[in-house]
């Protein structure tokens, strides 16, 4: 018979790990000051001031939750050409190569302080995402809606089809294609109807719904067929947030993905609408996107944290965070809460990650600097746990 405590090392479960804090973000909008996070079994056991001594001591850090990203794109990369490659299903990359650039994507977006992400997506999603729960590859926990469908997918018999298809596949949303893209002008393309029977379906097996629309049509469409969540929204009016409000939809508009585009151009350029004209219309979304915004914050619109992480963006997702605060002029506590409570509400998983609180995940980052005085202390993240798992302290 082995003595107890070897018993629980070796199931893992007297493993205990203490956190010194000293500025601490609840991930609900609260500060808490000299806080001891005591972790077990890769969830928060407490938090409060305590007296043990500390794994890790992180004072002079901010400590958070782990960011949460509600739309990244894992397998989109540069080639060796530095050409643009999405390793789609119709990819014609090898697959082991796109395979390996998803999991470098993984690794880099988990370094820069995202804990979850929600890929939108494709299929090589699945085998990363089960292969990070089981610990074999370094990563944030990842939900995928493995493909998308849009109005070409067909009637609603076929999207209702299609829903069950990636319900059957393992998918953990579905992804929809409400308008075009804002390089062609973002104006509707699945039809009401279209939207109501893939946005019901996917209600009926228990699937969250996210929705691509520019267009306010597009979007109006989707709160009124119930969808969970419309990305970009570029072109939203106040009778569309208003109604996005009413019926409790999430707004994830994304600048990083305009930003983005535009700073890796010759990457882009030449392939498909990402010509000179598309370019153009990205550059010019960006000042009526920061009115959006602050029109969908003064109408008390519920706004998550997603960024359309693309090529080039891994790793960078909490640009996001800047654009949001330096350009839109959001309070800096609501961009970081809309990551955290809100990104994780948003996946159904609002009683999981997070908030630092008892019994939720040990997804812990910290950060040097206050990003309330200045937003672009979130670059220096030197601290990620995931699960009660160390991936990044380079803290001093
Ligand atoms: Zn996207």
């Amino acid at each position: 018979m082995l003595p107890l405590f070897l018993l629980l090392a070796a199931t893992g479960a007297a493993q205990t790990i203490v956190l010194n804090t000293g500025t601490l973000y609840d991930g609900k909008g609260k500060v808490l000051k000299n806080q001891q996070i005591v972790i077990e079994g890769g969830k928060i056991r407490s938090v409060g001031p305590g007296k043990l001594a500390p794994t890790y001591d992180l004072r002079g850090l901010t400590v958070l939750p782990g960011w949460i990203d509600t739309h990244v794109h894992l397998s989109w990369h540069f080639d060796a050409n530095n050409r643009l490659e999405t390793g789609g299903a119709t990819s014609k990359e090898k697959p082991e190569t796109t395979v390996l650039y998803t999991a470098g994507n993984a690794w880099s977006t988990l370094q820069g302080g995202f804990t979850t992400v929600q890929s939108l997506g494709a299929p090589v999603d699945a085998d990363v995402r089960d292969l990070i729960n089981r610990g074999a590859l370094p990563g944030p926990r990842v939900l995928t809606s493995l493909g998308q469908l849009n109005e070409r997918t067909g009637d609603a018999e076929a999207l209702r089809k299609g829903v069950q298809g990636y319900k059957e596949r393992g998918a953990d949303v579905i992804k929809l294609f409400a308008t075009k893209s804002i390089r062609d002008g973002g104006g509707q393309t699945m039809t009401d109807e279209q939207l109501a029977a893939a946005c019901g379906e996917a209600k009926k097996l228990g699937l969250r719904t996210v929705v691509h629309a520019h267009a306010a049509g597009g979007a109006q469409a989707a709160a009124k067929a119930g969808c969970t969540a419309v990305e970009h929204g570029s072109l939203l009016d106040s009778a569309t947030l208003d109604l996005l409000r009413e019926r409790g939809v999430y707004f994830d508009p994304n600048f990083l993905v305009l930003h983005n585009y535009l700073d890796n151009k010759p990457n882009f350029a030449g392939i498909g609408n990402y010509n000179e004209a598309g370019f153009k219309s990205m550059q010019e979304a960006l000042e009526p996107l920061n009115a959006v915004v602050q029109n969908a914050r003064k109408r008390k619109v519920k706004m998550v944290f997603g960024t359309d992480a693309v090529a080039g963006a891994h790793g960078r997702n909490a640009e996001e965070f800047i654009y949001r605060v330096r350009d839109a002029k959001l309070p800096a506590m609501e961009v970081l809460t809309s990551a955290n409570s809100v990104a994780a509400e948003s996946l159904g998983l609002g009683d999981q990650i997070g908030t630092i609180a008892p019994g939720f995940a040990a997804d812990l980052i910290a950060i040097e600097g206050d990003p309330l005085k200045d937003i672009t202390a979130v670059r220096r993240v030197v601290f990620v746990m995931k699960d009660g798992k160390v991936y990044k302290n380079v803290a001093r």
